[in-house]
């Protein structure tokens, strides 16, 4: 999923040129608006664990003036729990059940509390199927991002579902977890005859009645998860495209959109065939193949990756790639919890970048990973979600979708293009993983079972740690024979984050020479680590992470004259320097110390104290702030009980 908040939506028609910008960070309040009714009892959610979900079938009516559903839903399941005398069902309280069958037999039923509990008739053995069938009617409740919505556009009905995360329960009665899928479901809608109703899977039949309403019957034949179970009901133009999947077959995939705005969409629909051919070449065949894809339009400012038709609220050509990839990551390989939406957003954001990148150039791509990264730098927290009781805090986009990307880009540094794409397809292809749910552990497994090396490391830090490195670099080196060089490269990483102290990362090097440039693969694992490079050539430049896979800062990047280790104490040339506002000061502590920094003007007099205090072992950085100093040459001097070191800086405001 990927939403725009109402808000944010003037702001985009507003300037049109932001318009496939995401967002994340709204305010407060903007935020309440959106993320209502999100019950606290939702922390980890199994729903009723004693039953394993097999099939749902939703046979609804949708009528408007006054707007409200009726109808029935079946439930298919197996036991898995012996003795057991009741069963429940999530289902918002005030939709309206007015009668219960189990097995075609009506039994006693309570609901309370958003949930319908159900009397068994007798004990069920272990996988023995049960079917239960529900009537009901009313006005489903809304959470989330708006779970069930009756709207107009150019004075037309227009219905959405948006279940994802915990709505479902809000229109329809099921097991509201990701982590039980049905083997399949069906999906039958009844409507006002001038609409028509889209969902999951394969158009089957439509069926008029002589009310003026007509019935569309869509099934589906894959697992799919509850809240990938959808209704989009409006006047739509139904824009049929075909993709071909090889010479002699093709897929229907086919767009529904308001007429008012087809023109102005098709340029964009019209790219999602050729981001078909591009995902099935990268991450495997399109995971639905037997049925469709295709786009709802619907009144929300985002979209949403229904399975085989995404409800659209925009159609820029990035929003339809993410949702594209999302049939392949969020809903043939679904997150098991909502702590690992990641596994979900992560990959779909990223394939934003891979539609880019093999739609357009390699420029674009490098655009979109460098406009990913300072968000992924905001995200607060650990990647794995602790707080799933808020929507916000599942749909974080710093966190979930920028930083998930990010820690994707870096899998693939470490795996090199190739076997990146075998990491994605290993880990959907997975027959227990394949059209089931996954866990992050699921998929270490996988990118350990291609790359053939433990990465226990890289999720542990990336995933369930918070931050991102920050590297100081001095290098030196010394002539060793003819044409070879000895580079000295030390790589320190500051305290201060909490979980990791300090990140594990294999880093690739660019050394430029005299006689050209060299890449080196080094392994950093220590804080402060010291490496010896043997170049040929006179070294005259060393560039960490040349190809930016790294989420990182380099906070110096020093040349040591020969023999000054950095295990002296040391003080940094502050950066920038001159400088128009502020400035950067960095110094070295061999050992933990009591030290004064201070300012001092040409004439010599303190006019600013800047830390003091006891400081530990390692790289420390301070930001100093000129705001209302007049112009002209400073001084900045650190001293210890044994030391002290002077260096100059410019001010030019
Ligand atoms: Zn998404």
């Amino acid at each position: 999923m990927k939403n725009f908040p109402n808000f944010l939506l003037i702001l985009l028609l507003l300037n049109i040129s932001a318009y496939s910008q995401e967002f994340d960070d709204v305010n407060c309040s903007a935020k309440s608006k959106f993320f209502k009714n999100i019950a606290l009892s939702k922390i980890n959610y199994p729903g009723d664990s004693s039953f394993d979900v097999k099939y749902y079938k939703l046979d609804l009516q949708v009528l408007l003036s006054p707007n409200l559903i009726k109808g029935d839903v079946r439930v298919s399941a197996a036991i898995l729990l012996p003795e057991l005398q009741s069963i429940y069902l999530d289902l918002n309280g005030s939709l309206n059940v007015s009668s219960v069958k189990l097995n075609n037999n009506p039994v006693s039923f309570s609901h309370a509390n958003n949930r319908l509990t159900i009397q068994l008739d007798r004990l069920y053995a272990i996988q023995e199927i049960f079917h239960v069938d529900i009537s009901y009617s009313g006005v489903p409740g809304s959470s989330g991002f708006g779970s069930f919505v009756f709207s107009q556009h150019n004075g037309q009905p227009v219905i959405w579902s948006l279940s994802e995360p915990y709505g479902s329960q809000d229109w329809w009665p099921c097991k509201d977890t990701p982590a039980d899928k049905a083997d399949s479901s069906d999906v039958l809608i009844r409507v006002p005859e001038n609409l028509i109703a889209v969902s999951n899977g394969k158009l089957i039949d439509v069926i008029q009645h002589n009310d003026q309403t007509k019935t569309y019957i869509w099934k589906n034949s894959y697992p799919i998860a509850n809240y990938l179970i959808s209704l989009a009901i409006s006047n739509y133009y139904e824009y049929k495209t075909h993709y071909n999947y090889s010479p002699t077959d093709s897929m229907p995939v086919n767009h529904y959109i308001y007429p008012e705005n087809f023109n102005s969409y098709k340029t964009n629909l019209d790219k999602t065939i050729p981001m078909l051919d591009i995902f099935s070449e990268k991450f495997g065949e399109y995971p639905f193949i037997r049925e469709k894809y295709g786009h709802a339009e619907c009144g929300f400012s985002g979209g949403m990756e229904h399975q085989t038709v995404s409800s659209m609220g925009v159609f820029g050509e990035t929003i339809i790639a993410h949702e594209l990839a999302h049939q392949w990551f969020g809903d043939k390989v679904t997150c098991a919890d909502w702590n690992s939406i990641w596994l979900n957003e992560g990959f779909a954001t990223y394939s934003e970048g891979i539609f880019l990148e093999n739609y357009y150039d390699q420029n674009r791509f490098n655009q979109f990973i460098n406009t990913k990264m300072p968000q992924a730098k905001n995200a607060t927290g650990s990647l794995y979600v602790t707080d799933i009781s808020s929507v916000s805090s599942i749909f974080n986009y710093n966190r979930s979708y920028a930083k998930g990307a990010m820690v994707l880009h870096m899998l693939r540094g470490i795996a090199g293009d190739s076997l990146f794409y075998e990491i994605l397809k290993h880990y959907h292809q997975t027959p227990h993983l394949a059209y089931n749910v996954a866990t992050t552990q699921d998929f270490q497994l996988a990118c350990e079972a291609v790359l053939m090396k433990p990465l226990s490391y890289f999720f542990q830090q990336w995933v369930f740690g918070s931050g991102y490195p920050k590297y100081n670099v001095y290098w030196s080196f010394s002539n060793i024979g003819p044409e070879l060089n000895n580079i000295t490269l030390s790589l320190t990483q500051p305290s201060g984050n909490p979980n990791p102290t300090f990140f594990t990362m294999p880093i690739q090097v660019k050394v430029t020479t005299s006689v050209g440039d060299t890449i080196l693969n080094i392994f950093n694992d220590q804080q402060i680590q010291n490496y010896n490079l043997i170049v040929r050539g006179v070294p005259t430049q060393i560039t960490i992470d040349p190809n930016n896979y790294i989420l990182k800062d380099i906070l110096v990047t020093h040349i040591e004259s020969e023999g000054n280790s950095p295990n002296t104490f040391y003080l940094e040339q502050n950066y920038p320097n001159p400088f128009n506002s502020s400035t950067n000061v960095s110094f070295f502590l061999p050992e933990a110390e009591n030290i004064n920094l201070e300012i001092f003007d040409i004439q010599g007099k303190l006019i600013r104290k800047l830390l003091e205090g006891k400081f530990e072992a390692g790289i420390h950085n301070t930001k100093i702030d000129f705001s209302g100093f007049s112009a002209g040459i400073y001084f900045y001097k650190i001293s210890t009980s044994t030391n002290f070191s002077v260096k100059k800086m410019i001010y030019i405001p």
